[in-house]
């Protein structure tokens, strides 16, 4: 499918004569329209919830967007509940899903009246000893072995660091209810970026009849499964993009097959999609600033991987359009590359594009999951602003861009003076 990018060049240019390229401009239509389509791809449940992953973008203006919509949101770290409890969320709107979880980060979570996820066995005394365990508390799972769908493997659980075993699981629910845990709730997270309809509702199937059997052998009960993140979004334009809908039925299918018989229709489904509730609506705007011919075709933004880190970790594809060119013929070579002294600096390699002048915005496409976050400052290079442009297509910077001052910051000894 063709990707076109949710601002064209004349928008881009507005904020540009404001806020200094480059930047990430988010787009508030497209994040509420899809808020509301997962909504109702799950309306059959009366007690769906998804927690949107902060970590995918802890921008507390974005995270207001998720509260005036009626989502949660899901943390792991200390800095993230704070900027969740900035933006106005507390108690069971927040899920605290966490691993090798520092004593801190618990007992803001405790305070908060998150509903926290034990990533382990171990962690039923550390938490019971830090903050007491509270009614309601969740279990990370992880089945082991290699997790198929549709004969072809997926990932590998048995490498992944994270949840306990299922005999773990077994022995932890009845720990907690002989102190007085009431209600349970099951989590995995399997696999990530996922972009085939079958993800969820196979994972379901799984975590459905192990809560049945925890039910059965414990006599606990199971108040929600966790089905956590790994939606995909389509990256590339080849891609068949994810149907929330589709997605939504297949996990009732199972719903219906399992608790259902069992007596267990209270059960409430929670989904912690980051990627699939952001992602698309993202784009990091970068200028070409250079133009380079060697034994390759270079064209130099001024963007780097310090600002959007995923094609140099991953080698991960992320589409770019030329704004003002979006019709014009891909009949150019080139490398798309950021200045950091690193050559895995590069936004894209060999790709085929219209011819690029310097001065050209391009639009590097889905930085709105996983994109601006995972940004870091090597090189001295500072992270960028991040715009939000709203429906009636007037914008906002929701945050500034790092300053050296903000880099510096940390060294402020009388020692030294930058200037
Ligand atoms: C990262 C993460 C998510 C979100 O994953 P996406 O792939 O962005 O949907 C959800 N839950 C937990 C525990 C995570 O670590």
């Amino acid at each position: 499918m063709k990707k076109v990018p949710f601002i064209d060049k004349q928008t881009a240019e507005a904020i540009a004569a404001k806020i200094p390229t480059p930047f990430h401009v988010y787009d508030e239509a497209g994040i509420i329209e899809n808020i509301r389509n997962i909504k109702s791809a799950f309306s059959w449940n009366s007690g769906f919830k998804e927690y949107f992953a902060v970590k995918a973008l802890p921008n507390p203006f974005i995270l207001k967007i998720m509260k005036e919509y009626g989502i949660g949101v899901d943390c792991s770290s200390l800095t993230e509940l704070l900027i969740s409890k900035a933006a106005g969320f507390s108690g069971d709107d927040i899920m605290f899903s966490s691993n090798e979880t520092p004593e801190e980060d618990y007992v803001l979570a405790k305070k908060l009246g998150a509903i926290v996820n034990l990533d382990d066995f171990t962690h039923i005394d550390y938490y019971d000893k830090l903050c007491r365990l509270d009614e309601t508390m969740s279990i990370r799972y992880n089945p082991g072995g290699v997790f198929t769908v549709s004969n072809s493997i997926m990932d590998n659980p048995q490498d992944a660091k994270y949840g306990m075993t299922k005999e773990q699981v077994f022995d932890a629910v009845g720990i907690m209810m002989e102190r007085g845990v009431k209600h349970f709730g099951i989590h995995s997270f399997l696999v990530s970026n996922t972009v085939t309809n079958d993800y969820y509702p196979m994972l379901a199937e799984k975590l459905f009849e192990l809560a049945k059997e925890v039910h059965e052998r414990t006599g606990a009960h199971i108040a929600f499964v966790n089905l956590s993140g790994g939606v995909g979004i389509p990256y590339t334009p080849d891609d068949e993009p994810n149907d929330i809908s589709a997605i939504g039925e297949g996990v009732r299918k199972v719903y219906e097959k399992i608790f259902v018989p069992a007596g267990m229709d209270d059960v409430a489904i929670y989904t912690e999609m980051g990627r699939y509730v952001t992602g698309p609506y993202g784009g990091l705007v970068t200028r070409a600033i250079h133009e380079k011919h060697i034994y390759r075709e270079y064209i130099g933004v001024d963007a780097c991987a310090a600002n959007l880190m995923r094609p140099a970790m991953y080698g991960s594809y992320h589409h770019i359009t030329v704004l003002g060119k979006e019709d014009e013929p891909c009949t150019q070579k080139y490398d798309i590359v950021g200045g950091l002294c690193e050559n895995n600096d590069k936004f894209a390699i060999d790709r085929m594009m219209p011819v690029i002048e310097k001065g050209d915005l391009l639009f590097i496409h889905d930085t709105g999951a996983h994109g601006f976050s995972m940004g870091y400052n090597y090189n001295g290079k500072l992270r960028s602003a991040e715009v939000l442009l709203h429906p009636d297509k007037s914008f906002d910077m929701i945050r500034r861009a790092e300053t050296p001052s903000d880099y510096l910051a940390t060294f402020d000894f009388s020692d030294f003076v930058f200037e």
